[in-house]
Formats: structure tokens, sequence, C-alpha cells
């Protein structure tokens, strides 16, 4: 654990005012085939594909499938995917007798969010990264929360977490769409500026807080995919 926290330490120092493509790529070489990337296929998930279709168009990724996302997401990656010729890319549901036990219904997310996510996010986050050392995530520090203090590597349940955007700009996202001609998510335009799952999500009425329609009127901030649980 303490080498772990050390090389931790060393790439942070290492990355200091690094581009986002050339942290991406050092942490590909670095840890291999034990890296993979978790997207979410959002509004800004087209950055990372990108970058990383210059890299290795086999490079694995994973979608965490809830069976709650919108249809326009599925669209949106299937257009990804073939646009950057990404070959890897699987979703990953939860566990279907989990699901059958806990939530037959598929209405848990009505009283309790927290126990929802980890069934249909977070247990399965576990399973594919028992494969893996580490994982790539597309958080921004202007997403604002927890965010804001995150460096583009961390250590989260025994797991490395490379963070290649979290030092950049909203105005360098939207640039890197133009530059590169890339597809916007469909519900951008319809006002939804972070998107998860259709039950949880509702368009961004304050603009200054991206995330701000996610969870509206609860105090849940994050789905726990991110949380420290270990
Ligand atoms: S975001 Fe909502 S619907 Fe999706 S897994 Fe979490 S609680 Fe369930």
């Amino acid at each position: 654990m303490n080498q772990r926290i050390e090389l931790i330490s060393t790439l942070n120092e290492e990355c200091q005012g690094l581009a986002p493509e050339e942290i991406l790529e050092i942490s590909i070489k670095k840890f291999d085939n034990k890296i993979t990337y978790i997207c979410s296929f959002g509004t800004e998930s087209a950055i990372i594909l990108h970058m990383i279709s210059k890299i290795d168009r086999k490079f694995p990724i994973f979608l965490l499938n809830t069976h709650f996302l919108f249809p326009e997401t599925i669209v949106y990656k299937n257009k990804l995917l073939k646009k950057l010729c990404l070959t890897n890319c699987l979703d990953i549901f939860p566990d279907e007798l989990l699901i059958k036990k806990e939530d037959p219904k598929n209405n848990l997310w009505m009283n309790n969010t927290d126990r929802c996510c980890e069934i249909r996010k977070v247990k399965p986050l576990d399973k594919i990264l028992k494969n893996y050392n580490s994982w790539i995530s597309g958080r921004k520090s202007y997403h604002q929360g927890e965010r804001i203090n995150l460096k583009p590597f961390e250590l989260l349940n025994k797991k490395i977490v490379v963070n290649p955007l979290i030092n950049i700009k909203k105005k360098e996202a939207d640039n890197y769409f133009e530059a590169n001609d890339l597809p916007q998510h469909p519900l951008l335009k319809k006002g939804y500026l972070s998107i998860g799952c259709i039950h949880c999500t509702f368009k961004t009425n304050d603009k200054s807080n991206m995330r701000s329609g996610r969870w509206k009127s609860k105090l849940k901030t994050e789905c726990g995919i991110h949380l420290n649980r270990k």
C-alpha cells in the first residue's frame, strides 16, 4: 500500500503541468494492460475517448449500464465508438439475482438512492476492477464539489484512479470538441449539462453548478463509485 502511495505522489509530481493527453499516455504505458476507462458517455466523455483513440483503439472501456440510462446515451455511445473506431467497449450490467432480490420492481431509486447506486453501479464497478489495478475517470474540477481538490492521480479503494482532465477549464473542453469535430450528447442542447440515470437526472437550471441537476432536491451528489469505501 505504501509503495502505491509513493507511486501516486511521484506521478503527481512528474505530471504537474502536463496536458491531459500526456497524462493519459503516461498512465496507459505505465499500467500497461491493467488500466481501463470507466466511461459514462456523458456530455464530456468524448474528450477522453478521442484521446484514447489516438493511442490504442483496442483500449478496454466499460459503461456501467444501470438499465436506467437515457436511450440518447446509448445512441451517443454507439455513435462515438463508430466515429472513433474504438473496438473494445462493453456495457456492464448489475447482477440479476441481486436486482431480483433487492429491487424487483425497479423502484429502489425512489426511497434509497444510495443502495440503488450501490447495486447498479458500485458493485458492477468492483467486479470489473478485479481485473485491473487502475482506472481512468473523466472528472473535472470545474464540476465542483469533491472534485475541486483532486489531483491527476489518487488511490481509491486500493486502485489507482487517473483523472487526466482534472485541471482543464470548461472553455478548453469546449474548444477540444470543436477542434476535433466531436459530436455533442443529444441531451446537451435540451439543457442537461451532466447526465446519469433517467430517474435521477434533471435539466441543469443552475448553469454555474454543472452537476446541480443530478439527484436534485437530495443531499446526494455522487453515485458512490468515487467514494472511499475500503
Ligand atoms: S443514479 Fe439513480 S437510478 Fe441510477 S443507480 Fe443511482 S439511484 Fe439508481
